[in-house]
C-alpha cells in the first residue's frame, strides 16, 4: 500500500513503505478524534500518552486562547511572567516536599537531558566530578541522544549507536526477580558511584508497559540514598495521575532528588515540560563564578502559552472531582480487563491505575512482530486509537473516557484475540 496522497511530511516512528494512507483528523472532543471522511475514533492511548483530560477541555482551550491575546513569547533569561511562576509554584505544591527548583524545556526528553545535565553539574560544582549513569533494563527516556543513551538499546538505536555514552544497567525486577535488581542496583552504586540513576516509577511505558510494585520502587530509592546517589524519576508518561495517584512515587512515598514531567503537564494541549529538583542541586549551580552557570537552554523555554495551558491543567487537579475521575477510570478498566485474565489467548494481563496492558499470544513477539501491524490495522477498522508495542496491547485512555467507550475498547480487543491469536 502507498500513500493515496502524496504528502512531503516525514512522520515520526513511521516506516512510510509499509504504511497505508495516513488518517487525516480534523477535529477532537474528549475521547473522540474526528476524521475528514467523518468517523468518530475512540483515542484509547491518549494520543501517545499525553491528552489526559480528553482532546480541547475548554478550561484549558479558554486558557491559551487569553493567554494568545496577550503575551505569546519572551526570553526566559533574564526575564519571567506569571504562567511560568504560577506553575512552578502550583506544581511544587502538588510534588513531595523536598523537590524546590523548577527548570522549563518542552519536551520529555529535553527534561531528561536536562535531569542529566543537572546531575552531572552537581557532581562537577561540589568538587566530586562523577560521569557514570545507572538505568534500568528496558528504559524509554525518548528520543535524543542523551535520553537515548539512557535508554534501551535495540533495533531504535543500531546506527546512532556509536554516539550514545556507556551506562550501567540494572535488570527489570520482574515478578520473582526483585531481589536481584536491589542487588545489582547496590552493586552497581558501590562499584561504579554513577552520578544518578534513572528510572521510569511503577511503569516502564514504550519499554513494554511493563509494571513494577511500589516497594521495589521504595527500595531503589533507599538504596539510592544510602550510597549517595542521586535518584532521578521520569514521571513524564507516568505523571498526572495515569497511575492512579497524580505521580507514581507518592505511591511509594518517595521523593526523588531531580524529577521530570511532561505529557499531561499541559493537559496534552501543548508541549511543555518540567524537571524539578533538590535545593542543594541548585545551589551547586549557584555561585558568582559564571562557569558553575547551568548552560541550558531551548528558544522557547516557558513559552507563555503553553505555560497558560498548564496553569490551567494544575486548575483542574486542585479539584477533587478529577482525582475521583481519575479513580474510577481505574476502577472501570479493572472489571474490563477481568474477563480477559482467565482467557489462555492472553498472557501476563496487568494493570497500574488507569493503565492496562496484555501480550497477545503469539508465534512471535517485541516490537517488531509481525502481528503489529495487523493488530493496528484491525483497530483503525473498528474506528479504535490503539498502537499496540508489538504483541503488547495497551490501553491508556483519557479520563473522560466512558465505561460504553471501554467496552468498544476492549470488545475490539477480543475481536483481535479471536482473528489473530
Ligand atoms: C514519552 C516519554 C519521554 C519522551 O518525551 P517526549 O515528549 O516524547 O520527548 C521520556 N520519558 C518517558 C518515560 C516517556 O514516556
Amino acid at each position: 500500500m502507498m500513500q493515496g496522497r502524496r504528502s512531503p511530511i516525514w512522520h515520526p516512528f513511521t516506516q512510510h513503505a509499509l504504511q497505508g494512507e495516513m488518517t487525516r483528523i480534523v477535529g477532537g472532543e474528549g475521547a473522540y478524534l474526528y476524521t475528514d471522511d467523518g468517523r468518530r475514533i475512540i483515542d484509547a492511548i491518549s494520543s501517545w500518552w499525553v491528552v489526559t483530560h480528553g482532546h480541547c477541555h475548554p478550561h484549558i482551550v479558554r486558557a491559551i486562547q487569553e493567554q494568545a491575546g496577550k503575551l505569546n513569547q519572551v526570553i526566559f533569561a533574564g526575564y519571567t511572567h506569571d504562567p511560568a511562576e504560577d506553575v512552578a509554584a502550583q506544581i511544587l505544591k502538588f510534588t513531595p516536599s523536598g523537590l524546590d527548583y523548577v527548570f522549563f524545556s518542552d519536551s520529555g526528553s529535553t527534561s531528561v537531558e536536562v535531569a542529566l545535565k543537572m546531575a552531572l553539574g552537581y557532581w562537577l560544582n561540589i568538587g566530586r566530578r562523577r560521569t557514570n549513569v545507572a538505568v534500568m533494563q528496558h528504559s524509554y527516556h525518548g528520543d535524543t541522544i542523551g535520553a537515548m543513551s539512557v535508554g534501551a538499546r535495540g533495533v531504535f538505536s543500531t546506527a546512532y549507536e556509536p554516539l550514545l555514552f556507556d551506562v550501567s544497567v540494572i535488570p527489570f525486577p520482574a515478578v520473582g526477580c526483585e531481589q536481584r535488581t536491589l542487588d545489582v542496583l547496590e552493586s552497581v552504586c558501590r562499584t561504579k558511584s554513577p552520578a544518578c540513576f534513572i528510572v521510569e516509577p511503577l511503569i516502564l511505558g514504550a519499554g513494554g508497559m511493563l509494571m513494577y510494585p511500589a516497594r521495589v520502587l521504595k527500595e531503589m530509592k533507599r538504596i539510592c540514598e544510602s550510597l549517595d546517589v542521586l535518584f532521578v524519576a521520569d514521571e513524564v508518561m507516568t505523571g498526572w495521575g495515569r497511575t492512579g495517584t497524580l505521580f507514581a512515587c507518592e505511591q511509594a512515598n518517595v521523593t526523588p532528588d531531580i524529577a521530570c514531567y511532561s505529557k499531561g503537564l499541559t493537559g496534552g494541549a501543548l508541549p511543555l515540560a518540567v524537571t524539578l529538583c533538590r535545593a542543594d542541586i541548585f545551589k551547586a549551580h549557584y555561585s558568582t563564578d559564571r562557569r558553575r552557570t547551568f548552560f541550558h537552554s531551548s528558544s522557547y523555554t516557558a513559552n507563555p502559552i503553553a505555560c497558560a495551558a498548564a496553569r490551567a491543567n494544575l486548575e483542574l487537579w486542585q479539584d477533587g472531582e478529577l482525582r475521583e475521575r481519575v479513580r474510577s477510570i481505574a476502577n472501570l478498566q479493572e472489571r474490563a480487563i477481568a474477563p480477559l485474565r482467565i482467557d489462555s489467548r492472553f498472557d501476563n494481563v496487568r494493570q497500574t491505575g488507569t493503565v492496562t496492558a496484555l501480550e497477545l499470544k503469539s508465534a512471535d513477539s517485541g516490537y517488531l512482530a509481525s502481528i503489529g501491524p495487523s493488530l493496528q490495522r484491525l483497530f483503525s477498522d473498528r474506528n479504535l486509537l490503539l498502537r499496540p508495542l508489538g504483541n503488547t496491547i495497551y490501553v491508556m485512555p483519557p479520563y473522560c473516557t466512558t465505561a460504553a467507550d471501554l467496552d468498544e475498547i476492549y470488545a475490539g480487543i477480543r475481536e483481535a484475540a479471536d482473528l489473530l491469536a
